[in-house]
């Protein structure tokens, strides 16, 4: 609960003063990031000797929920959430020695570090990447285009740089997923782009504060200290990854659903129509709110439920699980939470009426910033659905 109150009150005090204008411009200030990583909010379940907090995937969630609340465009927790997500997994497979350079710069919150997953032709379909990296002695040179990847302005904007957890094809086409190496890429670092990487930056329609956009790699040189795990497993690292950075997804939208109910009882209490009645007063409206509120609490324990899970398998080593266990319940919460908030939004809006067509009116911020994940950000819905149908009911049953 300390936790939680601290996340908050810096929440107050430096994210929800800001949070338009961090739409608005397109830009989460440098400034900020700094102060989240001198907050502890970066590299939570961290090991504290690589700059972390060693706290838990609960923590994660608590300041993703928190940060989803304060910026309800998702903004800043979409930072804050990768920022957990993936250096937690990077953590677990890399080298000592990568990790020892990149983790303490990205917890204090001077480099970015992401996911690196999607190509043109179909995230969804992950073994089908087409990013070659072939061996060189000890350095590795890829070839490929990666696109749809957030955090592309902030590498270039942070003091340090940073960079992604990357994977590409290193095997025979013919082992399928089992072809896949993963990498730390990183491609601005001490202040400096390396060369081969050229990215483009998207305008989007959300969650402006944090950029999306692509990049090619053309020879891009890592060096083979930078490998993630062993080769030809990335496919199963990335997966792992994914599960843990959806429970943190989850948590950051399901906060900003609780900021549009809570606008939402505001405003149905104090809108008086006909003959000065409150619009709650409507059974159309209030049990409207009801069910929304229902849909909501369900995600939130849903997502809770999967961050408990989480620690159990990786921070308290809890021998009754194993990382696959997680598949289900995250899926479950991924599923739940976008839509939960999403369907919130536009209710909020019809109750606004007219108001919300309008930009005097902030809720098509947080409608647009957690639609991303409805679209797909962090794994597409119907692959959430493909997951939980696959085990459920079998997956010689249910073909993706
Ligand atoms: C704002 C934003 C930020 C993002 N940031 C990142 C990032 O940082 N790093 C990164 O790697 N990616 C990122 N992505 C990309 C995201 O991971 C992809 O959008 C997602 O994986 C889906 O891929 P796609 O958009 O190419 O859609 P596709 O894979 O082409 O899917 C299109 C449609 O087909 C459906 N579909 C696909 N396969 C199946 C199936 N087997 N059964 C039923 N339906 C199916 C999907 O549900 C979807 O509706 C981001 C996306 C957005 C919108």
């Amino acid at each position: 609960m300390r936790f939680r109150e601290s996340v908050r009150e810096f929440c107050k005090r430096y994210i929800e003063p800001k949070w338009v204008e961090i739409d608005e411009r397109g830009r989460i200030p440098v400034d900020l990031i700094k102060k989240m990583g001198e907050q502890g909010l970066l590299a939570i379940p961290v090991s504290e000797e690589y700059g972390g907090m060693g706290g838990t995937i609960t923590m994660a969630a608590i300041a993703a929920e928190e940060i989803g609340y304060h910026d309800p465009s998702v903004a800043t927790a979409v930072y804050v959430l990768l920022n957990n997500g993936w250096p937690f997994l990077m953590e677990k497979y890399s080298g000592e020695e990568a990790k020892q350079e990149i983790l303490p710069k990205v917890a204090k919150g001077d480099a970015f570090y992401g996911i690196a997953s999607t190509e043109s032709h179909g995230g969804s379909d992950v073994a089908g990447i087409k990013t070659t990296a072939v061996k060189k002695n000890s350095t590795w040179i890829l070839n490929g285009e990666k696109t749809y990847i957030s955090g592309i302005r902030e590498i270039q904007e942070l003091p340090e740089g940073g960079g992604y957890f990357l994977v590409a094809k290193t095997g025979k086409p013919e082992y399928g997923h089992r072809n896949i190496t993963a990498f730390n890429l990183i491609v601005k670092w001490n202040g400096k782009v390396k060369a081969g990487w050229k990215p483009t930056i998207f305008e989007e329609i959300g969650r402006r504060g944090i950029s999306t956009g692509s990049f090619t790699l053309e020879d891009f040189e890592v060096e083979d200290k930078y490998r993630i795990g062993e080769e030809n497993k990335g496919f199963y690292y990335l997966m792992e990854g994914f599960n843990v950075a959806r429970i943190l997804v989850a948590a950051a939208t399901i906060g900003s659903g609780r900021w549009a109910l809570d606008q939402a009882v505001e405003w149905i209490r104090n809108r008086r129509l006909f003959e000065g009645r409150s619009i709650a007063s409507f059974q159309g409206v209030s049990f409207k709110f009801s069910e929304l509120y229902s849909e909501l609490e369900a995600a939130r324990l849903l997502t809770y439920r999967a961050a408990w899970l989480a620690d159990k398998i990786y921070v308290e080593k809890d021998s009754r699980w194993r990382e696959r266990d997680l598949n289900v319940p995250v899926a479950l919460c991924k599923l739940k939470a976008p839509e939960a908030t999403s369907k919130i939004y536009e209710e909020l809006m019809k109750w606004y009426g007219a108001y919300a067509y309008t930009k005097d009116c902030n809720a098509f911020r947080g409608w647009l910033g957690t639609f991303s994940y409805t679209i797909g950000a962090e794994g597409a819905q119907n692959i959430m659905r493909l997951i939980i149908a696959r085990d459920i009911i079998g997956s010689e049953y249910v073909k993706g």
